[in-house]
């Protein structure tokens, strides 16, 4: 290879343009996180290389101690982080300095407001990385030099952090990869001893490998200002590196020397979270398995969490070796968002994840991690309920997930659900099915609830109304897959839900004998008109009867109890599958002025715009969209005008 120095200069990628600025105008409030980013890639460097060093440790070299220095120089205002890590070529650099590979990142762009204060909190679920170093740099270089390669294929990365980047090749002899950080004006004070010190030991105690700074020279004591003395200090110039961190993964060290300060850092690391988890879980597991994990709750949904490639699952050591990220086999998709770590001893150091997926040991820890994230929760929900009422609000939908994908844990996911009721008329979901049981009738045996769009159109349902009256509770459920959900779900502590909208509406011991005798004779004398309107309907309706569920309304709709309920079929047909017709009953409420109306009107025209309009408003009242808008708009304002004739 000819030694010709190939210099260019590049552009950001525009995502990754975007992000450097909103990096540097949104996070200075939390400068210092810069070195917790920085030695956290360095860590994983490491980590990478000796994952790669076991199928050729060649790639040791000559120097298999892996460790992280921390330099810097208070004059010249720089600091630098070097790694004997795997390091990287010209076109990782590139690719890994220049872009951002996450998929949704335009839409995460795209979801800032330019208020820097929220930013910075939506940020914190992007993750920072890298780019943090221009928060407190003004120029950053980066030499780098891939495990395994020559020293002539060494790079060097220059940015100042605005639109583009230099690039060339330049010889580096030692492996892996070096930053400096040329600091702002403004940020000099981080290239100071005690600082940086005091920065590494708060953010990188846990790190598995020594982060190391040079040895502080002691104050001279005033006795000691002799010559002897100042020659002595000229001969000791070899500079000495002390480890600054107690360099011992964290996960291996027993949960009583822990304290929550670390922990909470370590999960930083790990999963490049700005803010604090709501809970951990630590447990060394003895015994036929043997293995240490590291599960921790956090407080927020990550920006693509409904996006199906987004990255999931444990980090996965095997003896303290990483393995690799985002083993997903350990628990089930439901819980994705867990983050944590795995350390195995019963698996081999070669595995793959084709290997893990077909691994019995795997299956018998995802059962018990399974289990230990459900205790976990629960634990939470009883001891600290705001913090649940958080973990419910940003993954209620995704926990809901659960009773379709694990039967065998379904009563403890059910008992880790909350939802909104017509007991508070809130729309905050924060009823467990524990506090609606307390609270049913006499008599009630099922467990009552409306699904629907919008918190408005369920909790303003006609079909509420004879629930209203008995002061029976029904869950109001709004999110996207509520029905989808219960259906998997069916029952509770033995009661089974019930959509109040399906079916004839069966309330068992909850009606009074004097209810069921009105019903029947009211049944009795509606039987005309229900021949009328069936005729005037023709094969629109399935079945047109009277009901018990209104007190209000003149009229509603149901579905029988084998359809699919509309929430239902909206979220299939949006997965792009065709869906059959189904037809509704139209249930009439013949206490209801209108409908005694309706019964009177001998013009049959007229009789067909009314029953034409009220079936309309009971579509309308559901939140359903109307077939032919402009038909029912103009029978409603002939009516109007009759009336104001
Ligand atoms: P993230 O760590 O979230 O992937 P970063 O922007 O921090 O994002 O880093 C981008 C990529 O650059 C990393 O995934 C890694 O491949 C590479 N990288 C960063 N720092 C180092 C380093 N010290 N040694 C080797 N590779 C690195």
């Amino acid at each position: 290879m000819g030694a010709q120095v190939k210099k260019e200069t590049m552009g950001f990628q525009t995502e990754a343009k975007q992000l450097l600025h909103l990096m540097i105008h949104s996070l200075y409030s939390n400068k210092e996180i810069f070195l917790r980013e920085l030695i956290s890639n360095a860590s994983d460097a490491a980590d990478k290389l000796r994952f790669a060093s076991l199928a050729n440790s060649a790639l040791l070299e000559e120097d298999p101690d892996l460790k992280i220095l921390v330099d810097f120089d208070t004059k010249k205002k720089t600091i630098t982080i070097s790694d004997n890590g795997i390091g990287m070529n010209r076109d990782e650099i590139i690719e890994n300095l220049g872009t951002i590979a996450k998929s949704g990142t335009a839409q995460f762009l795209d979801s800032l407001t330019g208020d820097e204060k929220k930013d910075s909190n939506l940020i914190g679920q992007f993750g920072v990385g890298f780019y943090s170093a221009f928060i407190v740099a003004d120029k950053v270089e980066v030499y780098s030099r891939k495990a395994g390669s020559p020293a002539e294929e060494g790079v060097r990365w220059e940015s100042t952090g605005e639109s583009d980047f230099d690039i060339e090749d330049v010889t580096k002899e030692d492996r892996g990869t070096k930053i400096v950080l040329h600091l702002k004006k403004e940020e000099k004070e981080f290239a100071e001893g005690y600082r940086l010190r005091g920065i590494v030991r708060k953010y990188a105690d846990h790190i598995s490998i020594p982060v190391m700074m040079l040895k502080e020279e002691l104050p001279t004591s005033p006795e000691g200002e002799d010559g002897k003395d100042k020659k002595e200090k000229k001969e000791k110039k070899t500079p000495e590196y002390e480890s600054v961190n107690s360099a011992l993964a964290l996960w291996t060290r027993p949960r009583t020397e822990l304290n929550d300060e670390e922990y909470k850092e370590f999960y930083k690391h790990i999963s490049h979270d700005f803010d604090d988890p709501l809970s951990w879980s630590h447990n060394k597991v003895e015994g036929k398995l043997e293995y240490t994990s590291l599960l921790y709750l956090p407080s927020r949904a990550p920006f693509d969490m409904w996006n199906r490639d987004a990255v999931r699952g444990l980090k996965l050591y095997v003896q303290r070796v990483f393995i690799m990220d985002d083993a997903e086999q350990f628990l089930p998709l439901y819980l994705r968002f867990v983050k944590g770590v795995i350390d195995s001893n019963d698996i081999s150091l070669n595995v793959s994840r084709e290997i893990l997926q077909k691994d019995p040991a795997v299956d018998s820890m995802k059962s018990a991690l399974t289990k230990r994230v459900l205790d976990m929760l629960s634990k939470l929900k009883k001891k600290d309920k705001e913090s649940y009422q958080k973990f419910w609000d940003e993954f209620g939908q995704v926990l809901k997930e659960g009773p379709a994908e694990d039967h065998a844990n379904k009563e403890k996911i059910a008992k880790l659900l909350l939802f909104s009721s017509t007991h508070t008329g809130e729309s905050k979901q924060d009823q467990s099915l524990e506090d609606y049981v307390s609270r049913m009738q006499k008599g009630q045996s099922k467990i009552y609830y409306v699904a629907g769009e919008s918190f408005n159109t369920v909790k303003n349902s006609p079909h509420l109304e004879v629930f209203r009256k008995k002061g029976i509770e029904v869950l109001l459920m709004t999110d996207r897959v509520d029905e989808w959900f219960v259906s998997h779900l069916m029952e509770f502590d033995g009661k089974q839900f019930q959509d109040v909208t399906r079916g004839e509406l069966d309330l068992g011991d909850l009606d009074t004998e004097e209810d069921k005798k009105q019903q029947e004779e009211q049944d009795k004398k509606a039987k005309p008109l229900l021949e009328r309107l069936k005729t005037s309907f023709g094969d629109k309706v399935a079945e047109v009867r009277t009901t018990n569920r209104l007190t209000e309304s003149p009229a509603c709709l149901s579905i029988t109890e084998h359809d699919m309920g509309a929430q239902m079929r909206k979220l299939m047909e949006a997965a792009g599958q065709a869906m059959p017709e189904t037809k509704p009953n139209f249930e009439i409420n013949p206490a209801h002025p209108l409908i005694d109306k309706l019964d009177k009107e001998a013009d049959e025209d007229r009789f067909n715009d009314l029953a034409s309009i009220l079936f309309d408003q009971a579509s309308l009242a559901e939140g359903g969209q109307l077939d032919d808008p402009a038909s029912y708009i103009h029978k409603l304002n002939k009516l109007l005008l009759d009336l104001t004739h």
